[in-house]
């Protein structure tokens, strides 16, 4: 079976599964979004909306952040994973933006990887969340699942499965599909406890 006859199969047992899905994480200012994403590496977007409210109400403008003593960031943001690099980039986020982007998000995928702790999934899911840029951004969830499917190599780093997946889904599929596989990994397909009894895609998975 070809990769693109997999994706056929897998797009409606995504749509069957998640038919409204989106971007989880809690935010209302274009650089809330950008922080919040940059926190939620290696951690889960429920403990990412945990701390951001606080993070973002004492601290409610790009000034503000930008003027942020780091000492009082890292312990806001302390109960997530890597807090005292990603306080760092926290303040560092809010003065590049005022140094280099009048204080506005670009939504140039290189720009926006000039931000400290933004690289190209960050940057991806910015695009395709705030600017409805498509884009396939793969994260944890997406990076195993596409290798349970033998849509990408056991090999394949995360960038080289998202050039993959974007060769064979559709581009105006591309942010549902990113949100749909992220559920999926999370709710259904999981690291450790797959639901493959109830799994109608079980034909095309290398895992079973
Ligand atoms: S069969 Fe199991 S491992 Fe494979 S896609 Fe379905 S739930 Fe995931």
């Amino acid at each position: 079976m070809t990769k693109k006859n997999k994706i056929e199969k897998l797009i409606p047992f995504l749509d069957e599964l998640f038919p409204q899905v989106g971007c989880e994480l809690i935010y209302h200012k274009d650089y809330e979004l950008v922080i919040a994403v940059m926190l939620s590496a290696q951690t889960t977007d429920a403990s990412v909306n945990a701390v951001t409210p606080v993070l973002f109400s004492t601290y409610s403008s790009l000034e503000e952040l930008a003027n942020a003593k780091l000492e009082d960031v890292e312990n806001i943001i302390h109960s997530i994973g890597l807090y005292k690099n990603k306080a760092k980039n926290v303040i560092g986020i809010a003065q590049v933006l005022l140094r280099d982007f009048n204080g506005v998000v670009p939504s140039d995928k290189d720009l926006l990887q000039t931000l400290p702790g933004v690289g190209n999934k960050t940057a991806g899911v910015v695009r395709a969340e705030f600017f409805k840029i498509p884009d396939l951004p793969v994260d944890t969830h997406i990076l195993r699942i596409s290798k349970r499917l033998g849509l990408a190599n056991l090999e394949d780093d995360a960038y080289e499965v998202e050039m993959k997946l974007k060769k064979i889904i559709d581009e105006d599929r591309y942010i549902k599909t990113h949100h749909q596989l992220i559920h999926f990994g999370r709710y259904f397909c999981t690291a450790r406890n797959p639901q493959c009894e109830k799994c109608k895609i079980k034909e095309i998975c290398n895992k079973k």
